[in-house]
């Protein structure tokens, strides 16, 4: 990259426009989404599109994402300043169907994690069998900094600049971290405004009484808890002799800890931002849904011993599950993980340094693919509703999302036995399988 981009100009002097053509021409494809998020997403893929012999013409085509739009926008704060933010959306590939991905605020985010993501989300599509290619967004800025007006003028302005690439048809966008509900009524508002009438199919994740769907709220921590039920039933063990480890209480930690709880699961162990608890008796699962509610932050929550946010992954457990960011086992912590399972409720929280050393550990992983798969496809059957002007009952939308996920966990457990390889690979060999098909068959336009 940087290296034959520089002996080219050496070669050539400075100056003139063949040298510039000449160094442009040497940079790597793909080098604008490099991150250590990228990285990690091409090692995993890489390691499937070996495993399944993929040829070299669909591996390009799958590993770069098809359209990145990158969007820098004025705020006026409530002080009456005006502030820059910096917003992506990406569209992974465009083969399957339209685009589906939420969109995200923090402080890190940038157009390598979006990219990262955004294959996942094909792969996590895929694998369920739904009728999507991935996408992810987001705005990077600190939401715990922002009063909700201003977040509502950060989310309107990010909804009016990705317009052009987005629709009902095109990419439906979603809640993902630090957005919800809220966000998704006022992106939808704004969509509708611009078009002239309501398109509640525009995102998903919307209130209910906007077209949103029974379920979603819980869909991502309700499938990760069936798919824990779907692999001790592989593995022959009682799930309510379990006892688990949830680091992160947000849309998804949250409900994995509450349904858990209410199977008759110990949690030993539980963080978020602020820190964590750890009890190997148990915690009271309903004492800390009740302390959030109240207090937003785990921090001085009465019971267990304090443990740090990132420390909590290394409570002894059977099943951890890690709910909150990317990357929290890395090569430095993985030795000292304590669980039989890693299930994971967030996207990319493991590295593949940390896979290699869990795998010589035999501490199994289930991946973000295809645990945290139930939000997307309960967006998936919002989408379906709201085109179909119709509401399903709640019970048929946790039914269906049953066995989706039960399907989904059936292939990748025959692709996992049948190619004798682990959960990630086997999950994303389903997917690249399907996807790579599609891609065949569509051939090249033109
Ligand atoms: P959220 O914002 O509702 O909650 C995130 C939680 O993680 C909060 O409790 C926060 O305090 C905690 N946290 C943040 N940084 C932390 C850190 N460094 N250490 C410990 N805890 C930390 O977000 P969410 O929607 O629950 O998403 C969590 C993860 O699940 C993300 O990786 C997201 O991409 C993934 N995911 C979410 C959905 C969904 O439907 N919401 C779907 C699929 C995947």
């Amino acid at each position: 990259m940087g290296s034959n981009g520089r002996a080219a100009t050496d070669r050539r002097g400075t100056g003139g426009w063949e040298s510039v053509l000449e160094v442009e021409r040497t940079l790597e494809p793909g080098t604008e989404w490099h991150s250590e998020l990228y990285r990690i997403a091409v090692d995993q893929f890489r390691r499937a599109a070996d495993l399944l012999g993929l040829e070299e013409e669909i591996r390009a085509r799958l590993l770069e994402p098809r359209r990145s739009l990158v969007v820098n926008f004025p705020v006026r704060l409530d002080g009456g300043e005006v502030q820059s933010f910096t917003g992506y959306r990406v569209q992974h590939t465009l083969t399957m169907g339209p685009m589906k991905g939420g969109f995200r605020y923090g402080p890190g985010v940038s157009l390598g994690e979006c990219a990262a993501l955004a294959m996942w989300m094909t792969f996590k599509c895929a694998i369920v069998g739904l009728p999507f290619g991935g996408a992810k967004g987001g705005v990077r800025c600190d939401p715990n900094r922002l009063s909700e007006g201003e977040l509502e003028r950060v989310t309107r302005r990010y909804a009016s600049e990705i317009f052009p690439i987005i629709g009902p048809d095109r990419d439906i966008p979603a809640p993902d971290i630090a957005t919800g509900e809220r966000e998704m009524a006022w992106f939808m508002d704004t969509y509708s405004q611009q078009v002239g009438h309501p398109v509640p199919e525009i995102v998903t994740g919307k209130p209910l009484v906007l077209g949103g769907t029974e379920g979603r709220d819980i869909a991502t921590g309700l499938g990760v808890v069936y798919c824990i039920e779907e692999l001790m039933a592989s593995a022959g063990e009682p799930l309510d002799a379990q006892r688990v480890v949830v680091q992160g209480l947000g849309n998804v930690g949250g409900t994995v800890v509450r349904e858990l709880a209410q199977r008759g699961v110990t949690i030993v162990g539980v963080s978020d931002v602020t820190g964590g608890v750890a009890d190997p008796d148990g915690l009271d699962a309903a004492a800390v849904e009740a302390w959030m509610a109240e207090h937003r932050f785990l921090r001085d929550f009465p019971g267990g011993t304090q443990v740090g946010r990132l420390e909590i992954v290394e409570q002894p457990c059977d099943i951890l599950v890690p709910a909150a960011v990317e990357q929290q086992i890395t090569a430095e912590n993985a030795g000292r993980i304590d669980a039989r399972w890693v299930v994971e409720g967030a996207n990319g929280p493991t590295t593949p340094e940390a896979d290699q050393i869990l795998a010589e550990r035999e501490i199994e992983v289930l991946p973000d693919v295809l645990a945290n798969a139930g939000g997307v496809t309960v967006s998936y059957f919002e989408w379906v509703q709201d085109q179909q002007k119709l509401a399903w009952h709640g019970a048929e939308v946790a039914a269906r999302l049953r066995i989706q996920l039960e399907d989904a966990f059936r292939r990748v457990h025959e692709a996992k036995e049948g190619r004798g390889t682990d959960w990630r690979t086997a999950a994303q060999a389903v997917a690249i399988e399907r996807v790579a098909a599609a891609s065949r068959l569509r051939t090249i336009y033109p």
